[in-house]
Protein backbone atom coordinates (compact mmCIF):
# COMPACT_ATOMS: atom_id res chain seq x y z
CA UNK A 1 0.00 0.00 0.00
CA UNK A 2 1.06 3.32 -1.04
CA UNK A 3 1.67 6.44 1.76
CA UNK A 4 0.98 9.39 -0.13
CA UNK A 5 1.01 11.79 2.26
CA UNK A 6 0.44 16.07 2.41
CA UNK A 7 2.25 18.31 4.08
CA UNK A 8 0.15 21.74 5.01
CA UNK A 9 0.85 25.04 6.69
CA UNK A 10 2.04 28.02 6.67
CA UNK A 11 5.10 28.90 4.49
CA UNK A 12 7.79 28.87 7.51
CA UNK A 13 6.43 25.48 9.17
CA UNK A 14 9.05 23.22 8.09
CA UNK A 15 7.09 21.43 5.56
CA UNK A 16 10.37 21.16 3.51
CA UNK A 17 12.29 20.03 6.14
CA UNK A 18 10.27 17.45 7.48
CA UNK A 19 9.00 16.39 3.97
CA UNK A 20 12.50 16.12 2.64
CA UNK A 21 13.28 14.03 6.10
CA UNK A 22 9.86 11.57 5.61
CA UNK A 23 10.48 11.16 1.85
CA UNK A 24 14.24 9.88 2.85
CA UNK A 25 13.88 7.49 5.67
CA UNK A 26 10.98 6.10 3.94
CA UNK A 27 12.54 5.69 0.53
CA UNK A 28 9.44 7.60 -1.69
CA UNK A 29 9.97 11.24 -3.52
CA UNK A 30 9.56 14.51 -2.04
CA UNK A 31 7.43 16.74 -4.67
CA UNK A 32 8.01 20.23 -4.14
CA UNK A 33 6.63 22.73 -6.14
CA UNK A 34 8.44 25.20 -4.88
CA UNK A 35 11.83 23.37 -5.43
CA UNK A 36 10.66 22.77 -9.11
CA UNK A 37 9.66 26.22 -9.36
CA UNK A 38 12.97 27.42 -8.28
CA UNK A 39 14.64 24.74 -10.05
CA UNK A 40 13.00 26.19 -13.17
CA UNK A 41 14.20 29.44 -12.18
CA UNK A 42 17.59 28.85 -12.09
CA UNK A 43 17.95 26.99 -15.21
CA UNK A 44 16.03 29.63 -16.93
CA UNK A 45 13.52 27.31 -18.32
CA UNK A 46 9.84 28.97 -19.98
CA UNK A 47 7.84 28.43 -16.91
CA UNK A 48 10.44 29.66 -14.88
CA UNK A 49 11.28 33.17 -16.00
CA UNK A 50 7.47 33.60 -16.30
CA UNK A 51 6.82 32.03 -12.37
CA UNK A 52 10.14 34.22 -10.95
CA UNK A 53 8.60 37.30 -11.19
CA UNK A 54 5.39 36.39 -9.14
CA UNK A 55 7.68 34.13 -6.27
CA UNK A 56 8.82 37.35 -6.08
CA UNK A 57 5.73 39.40 -5.00
CA UNK A 58 4.76 36.43 -3.18
CA UNK A 59 1.85 35.82 -4.62
CA UNK A 60 0.97 32.52 -6.65
CA UNK A 61 1.84 30.66 -9.51
CA UNK A 62 -1.08 30.01 -11.84
CA UNK A 63 -3.50 27.19 -10.90
CA UNK A 64 -3.34 25.59 -14.06
CA UNK A 65 0.38 25.78 -14.51
CA UNK A 66 0.56 24.28 -11.31
CA UNK A 67 -1.36 21.11 -11.43
CA UNK A 68 0.68 20.93 -15.28
CA UNK A 69 3.65 20.58 -13.54
CA UNK A 70 2.24 18.29 -10.57
CA UNK A 71 0.62 15.83 -13.15
CA UNK A 72 3.96 15.77 -14.95
CA UNK A 73 5.34 14.95 -11.68
CA UNK A 74 3.49 12.43 -9.86
CA UNK A 75 2.91 10.34 -12.73
CA UNK A 76 6.65 9.67 -13.10
CA UNK A 77 7.51 5.62 -12.57
CA UNK A 78 9.10 6.66 -9.07
CA UNK A 79 5.66 8.22 -7.45
CA UNK A 80 4.06 5.30 -7.95
CA UNK A 81 5.08 3.55 -5.04
CA UNK A 82 4.25 6.57 -2.73
CA UNK A 83 5.06 10.21 -2.45
CA UNK A 84 5.45 13.30 -0.31
CA UNK A 85 3.40 16.50 -1.22
CA UNK A 86 5.16 19.64 0.32
CA UNK A 87 3.94 22.93 -0.95
CA UNK A 88 0.99 21.78 -3.13
CA UNK A 89 -2.67 21.98 -3.45
CA UNK A 90 -2.24 25.85 -2.26
CA UNK A 91 -5.73 26.69 -3.27
CA UNK A 92 -8.93 24.67 -3.42
CA UNK A 93 -8.68 24.59 -7.22
CA UNK A 94 -5.43 22.89 -7.18
CA UNK A 95 -6.39 20.39 -4.63
CA UNK A 96 -9.85 19.54 -5.77
CA UNK A 97 -7.47 18.72 -9.39
CA UNK A 98 -5.30 16.45 -7.29
CA UNK A 99 -8.19 14.39 -6.14
CA UNK A 100 -8.80 13.90 -9.75
CA UNK A 101 -5.24 12.99 -9.95
CA UNK A 102 -5.53 10.28 -7.14
CA UNK A 103 -8.16 8.68 -8.68
CA UNK A 104 -7.05 4.80 -8.85
CA UNK A 105 -4.36 5.61 -6.05
CA UNK A 106 -4.38 5.38 -2.47
CA UNK A 107 -5.10 7.52 -0.19
CA UNK A 108 -3.76 11.37 0.66
CA UNK A 109 -2.54 11.22 4.66
CA UNK A 110 -3.18 15.21 5.01
CA UNK A 111 -0.80 16.30 7.86
CA UNK A 112 -1.36 20.20 8.99
CA UNK A 113 1.78 21.94 10.23
CA UNK A 114 0.81 24.38 12.86
CA UNK A 115 3.06 27.30 13.70
CA UNK A 116 2.24 30.85 15.01
CA UNK A 117 2.70 33.51 12.80
CA UNK A 118 5.74 35.92 14.98
CA UNK A 119 7.40 32.24 14.66
CA UNK A 120 7.43 32.17 10.96
CA UNK A 121 8.49 35.77 10.76
CA UNK A 122 11.43 35.06 12.24
CA UNK A 123 12.24 31.67 10.42
CA UNK A 124 11.69 32.84 7.47
CA UNK A 125 14.26 35.73 7.84
CA UNK A 126 16.90 33.16 8.57
CA UNK A 127 16.36 30.11 6.51
CA UNK A 128 19.04 29.58 2.73
CA UNK A 129 18.42 27.89 0.04
CA UNK A 130 21.06 27.01 -2.86
CA UNK A 131 22.29 29.73 -5.55
CA UNK A 132 23.13 27.33 -8.26
CA UNK A 133 20.40 24.37 -7.96
CA UNK A 134 17.84 26.47 -6.23
CA UNK A 135 17.03 24.03 -3.51
CA UNK A 136 16.12 24.87 -0.30
CA UNK A 137 18.49 24.21 2.75
CA UNK A 138 16.88 22.38 5.81
CA UNK A 139 15.34 24.54 8.39
CA UNK A 140 17.23 24.14 12.07
CA UNK A 141 19.78 21.80 10.30
CA UNK A 142 22.62 24.13 11.83
CA UNK A 143 26.00 24.74 10.16
CA UNK A 144 26.07 23.92 6.87
CA UNK A 145 27.87 26.11 4.47
CA UNK A 146 27.36 24.38 0.94
CA UNK A 147 23.60 23.03 -0.12
CA UNK A 148 23.86 18.90 0.31
CA UNK A 149 22.81 18.50 -3.23
CA UNK A 150 25.10 20.06 -5.45
CA UNK A 151 27.54 22.06 -3.09
CA UNK A 152 26.37 25.18 -4.32
CA UNK A 153 26.60 28.52 -2.04
CA UNK A 154 24.07 29.12 0.49
CA UNK A 155 21.91 32.49 -0.52
CA UNK A 156 18.45 34.05 1.57
CA UNK A 157 15.82 33.32 -0.48
CA UNK A 158 14.66 36.63 -3.00
CA UNK A 159 11.43 36.11 -1.47
CA UNK A 160 12.29 35.89 2.29
CA UNK A 161 12.76 39.36 2.39
CA UNK A 162 10.63 40.81 5.30
CA UNK A 163 7.52 42.53 3.01
CA UNK A 164 7.89 39.69 0.45
CA UNK A 165 6.87 37.62 3.60
CA UNK A 166 4.38 38.98 5.03
CA UNK A 167 2.95 39.22 1.83
CA UNK A 168 3.22 35.40 1.71
CA UNK A 169 1.72 35.11 5.07
CA UNK A 170 -1.50 37.04 3.67
CA UNK A 171 -1.95 35.15 0.56
CA UNK A 172 -1.60 31.68 3.17
CA UNK A 173 -4.59 33.10 4.93
CA UNK A 174 -6.09 34.09 1.91
CA UNK A 175 -5.90 30.93 -0.77
CA UNK A 176 -4.07 28.00 1.16
CA UNK A 177 -5.79 28.03 4.86
CA UNK A 178 -9.44 26.92 3.32
CA UNK A 179 -7.77 23.76 2.55
CA UNK A 180 -7.38 22.73 6.05
CA UNK A 181 -11.33 23.09 5.91
CA UNK A 182 -11.01 21.25 3.14
CA UNK A 183 -9.24 18.06 4.38
CA UNK A 184 -10.18 18.21 7.71
CA UNK A 185 -12.92 16.15 7.44
CA UNK A 186 -11.44 13.52 6.26
CA UNK A 187 -10.36 10.65 8.51
CA UNK A 188 -6.59 10.65 7.40
CA UNK A 189 -6.31 14.42 8.48
CA UNK A 190 -4.24 15.00 11.62
CA UNK A 191 -2.59 18.32 12.69
CA UNK A 192 0.59 18.78 14.13
CA UNK A 193 2.29 21.27 16.75
CA UNK A 194 5.16 22.89 14.28
CA UNK A 195 7.04 24.53 17.40
CA UNK A 196 8.72 21.84 18.66
CA UNK A 197 12.49 20.57 17.81
CA UNK A 198 12.32 19.01 14.49
CA UNK A 199 12.96 15.38 15.81
CA UNK A 200 9.60 15.53 18.11
CA UNK A 201 7.53 17.18 15.33
CA UNK A 202 9.10 14.17 13.11
CA UNK A 203 7.80 11.61 15.83
CA UNK A 204 5.04 13.22 15.89
CA UNK A 205 3.73 12.95 12.17
CA UNK A 206 5.17 9.33 12.30
CA UNK A 207 2.54 8.80 14.97
CA UNK A 208 -0.41 10.92 13.15
CA UNK A 209 0.38 8.56 10.00
CA UNK A 210 0.26 5.62 11.80
CA UNK A 211 -2.79 6.50 13.98
CA UNK A 212 -4.62 7.27 10.58
CA UNK A 213 -3.78 3.28 9.80
CA UNK A 214 -3.99 3.94 6.04
CA UNK A 215 -3.56 0.23 4.93
CA UNK A 216 -6.58 -1.79 4.45
CA UNK A 217 -7.89 -0.47 8.03
CA UNK A 218 -8.28 2.92 9.66
CA UNK A 219 -7.77 3.69 13.51
CA UNK A 220 -10.90 2.16 13.85
CA UNK A 221 -11.01 -0.75 12.43
CA UNK A 222 -13.06 0.37 9.54
CA UNK A 223 -12.01 -0.03 5.91
CA UNK A 224 -11.07 3.22 4.21
CA UNK A 225 -12.19 3.95 0.42
CA UNK A 226 -9.49 5.43 -2.05
CA UNK A 227 -10.68 9.08 -1.15
CA UNK A 228 -9.70 8.47 2.54
CA UNK A 229 -13.39 8.17 3.69
CA UNK A 230 -14.30 5.53 6.43
CA UNK A 231 -16.23 3.04 4.34
CA UNK A 232 -19.82 2.95 5.78
CA UNK A 233 -19.43 6.23 7.42
CA UNK A 234 -22.54 8.71 8.06
CA UNK A 235 -21.32 12.15 6.80
P1 LIG B 1 7.21 28.30 1.21
O1 LIG B 1 8.49 27.69 1.64
O2 LIG B 1 7.07 29.73 1.52
O3 LIG B 1 6.03 27.49 1.56
P2 LIG B 1 7.60 27.35 -1.48
O4 LIG B 1 9.05 27.11 -1.57
O5 LIG B 1 6.71 26.16 -1.33
O6 LIG B 1 7.29 28.42 -0.36
O7 LIG B 1 7.09 28.19 -2.75
C1 LIG B 1 7.69 29.43 -3.09
C2 LIG B 1 6.81 30.16 -4.08
O8 LIG B 1 6.59 29.35 -5.24
C3 LIG B 1 5.42 30.52 -3.58
O9 LIG B 1 5.40 31.70 -2.83
C4 LIG B 1 4.65 30.63 -4.89
O10 LIG B 1 4.90 31.86 -5.55
C5 LIG B 1 5.26 29.51 -5.73
N1 LIG B 1 4.52 28.23 -5.58
C6 LIG B 1 5.00 27.06 -5.07
N2 LIG B 1 4.06 26.10 -5.08
C7 LIG B 1 2.95 26.66 -5.59
C8 LIG B 1 1.63 26.21 -5.86
N3 LIG B 1 1.25 24.93 -5.57
N4 LIG B 1 0.74 27.08 -6.39
C9 LIG B 1 1.09 28.33 -6.70
N5 LIG B 1 2.30 28.84 -6.48
C10 LIG B 1 3.24 28.03 -5.93
ZN1 LIG C 1 22.39 23.04 -4.92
Amino acid sequence: MALNLLMLGPPGAGKGTQAERFARTHNIPKISTGDILREAVAAGTDIGSRAKATMDRGELVNDDVMIGILRERIEREDACGGFVLDGFPRTVAQAAALDGLMAGRDPLTVVDIVVPEPELVRRLASRLICESCGVGAPMGGGSEVACARCGGKLVQRTDDDEAVVRERLKVYHRQSEPLVEYYRVRPTFRSIDGTQPPDRVAADIAAAIESTGVGAVDGVGKAVDKNGVRQGAQP
